[in-house]
């Protein structure tokens, strides 16, 4: 390997070649260059303006945003009426996925809870089965089987506790899992599975993004970005431009503070796990809403892991399972076939798969160490 010390001063030099030679050229064209750009700054942002529509609807527990891109300016209104329209569709999605509602997977969990082998209504097998071939690659990391654990801990819904569960209780939940199949192929039906509640929390998500994604596209909308608390999938081009997104530094105390930006193209989902979206604090620890389903105690390794993809639910699983296996990380990643990785550890180092470094663009002063995955 070159002398990294060695590469930095070399770039550093080059910083101030350059910046010499900028200040220069400012100094000779300055006011009167910097009024051209600002104006032409300004025209192309209202030009731009004029092509997107820029909606927010809350779904999935979180704020989701659309910006849809429209090459006539007249088509924004009915870009509007799409949302609407998928709107809908996202709150039927949340229904029908939510481990303890009155919906579809919230009666199969019910009749989980009577000791039965539950019936699986079709609407939900597709999705179940991927999970489930999904939870195996990642070695049980991702593990849909997790709803009564999330419960226990009161991750399930807010408020959200300020204490932990007793040991006991926790391990009676292992139990249940140790106790209960391990796989789902499609069956009608599945169990009995005493003390176990599915739960699709850590890949709805995405799923649920792909879809609208693809509604969208359906209305005639192809070039948006649907971003969802920080996960997104986005799909064509922002005009002539790709579209950027940023990485959220889960050490802020905003949305908007970003670490890392990237450019998408085409169809691309970015899906982050991290422990700041949902914690509390005892006795000056952090216990977050991600668990691990060996020890049923939330993983205290890493800090968030960010997960590029082209399949949304994939990406949205490996985001989990990667989290759960901490510093293990890269082994489950190539398991999982997920390439384009950036991780902040818990002490706020990067790390970047070989495949997702050239693109990304860190914030000025950080750097990322580059992981090669083994091989699966
Ligand atoms: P995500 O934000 O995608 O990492 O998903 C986290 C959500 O998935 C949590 O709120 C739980 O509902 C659920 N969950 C937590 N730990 C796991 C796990 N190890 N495997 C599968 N789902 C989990
Ligand atoms: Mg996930």
């Amino acid at each position: 390997m070159s002398d990294p010390s060695a590469a930095a001063r070399a770039r550093l030099s080059n910083f101030w070649r350059r910046a010499l030679v900028g200040l220069f050229l400012v100094g000779l064209f300055g006011a009167l260059a910097l009024r051209n750009r600002e104006a032409d700054d300004a025209a192309d942002h209202s030009d731009a303006q004029q092509h997107l529509l820029y909606d927010e609807i809350y779904a999935l527990g979180t704020l989701i945003s659309f910006t849809v891109w429209v090459d006539d300016p007249a088509q924004r209104a009915a870009a509007g009426a799409a949302v609407d329209a998928i709107e809908r569709q996202l709150h039927d999605f949340d229904r029908q996925w939510s481990p303890w509602g009155d919906g579809l997977l919230g009666q199969f969990n019910q009749a989980l809870a009577r000791g039965e082998a539950a019936a699986l209504p079709a609407a939900l097998r597709d999705l179940a089965t991927r999970s489930f071939a999904l939870s195996a690659t990642s070695g049980g990391r991702f593990d849909p089987r997790i709803g009564n654990l999330v419960k226990l801990w009161g991750f399930a819904d807010p408020p959200y506790p300020s204490s932990p569960p007793q040991a006991s209780a926790i391990d009676q939940q292992l139990d249940a899992l140790r106790r209960a199949p391990t796989g789902y192929d499609g069956a009608e039906h599945w169990g009995p599975a005493p003390g176990v509640a599915w739960d699709f929390g850590a890949i709805g998500k995405g799923e649920a993004l792909r879809q609208a994604s693809e509604a969208l596209s359906g209305h005639g909308f192809s070039a948006h970005i649907i971003n969802a608390g920080g996960n997104l999938v986005t799909s064509g081009a922002r005009g002539d431009r790709p579209w950027r997104v940023g990485v959220r530094d889960p050490r802020a105390s905003n949305q908007t503070t970003y670490f890392a930006a990237l450019e998408t193209a085409g169809k691309e989902a970015v899906v982050t796990s991290g422990d700041y979206e949902r914690y509390f604090e005892f006795q000056g620890r952090r216990y977050h809403h991600i668990l691990d389903p060996a020890t049923g105690l939330p993983p205290a390794e890493l800090r968030s892991v960010t997960v590029l993809g082209a399949d949304a639910a994939a990406a949205d699983a490996a985001s989990t399972a990667l989290f759960v296996a901490g510093q293990r990380w890269p082994e489950v990643a190539a398991a999982m076939g997920a390439t384009q990785v950036l991780v902040v550890d818990a002490s706020g180092a990067l790390a970047v798969t070989a495949a997702l470094q050239p693109r990304l663009r860190l914030q000025p002063g950080l750097t990322a160490r580059r992981v090669e995955l083994p091989s699966p």
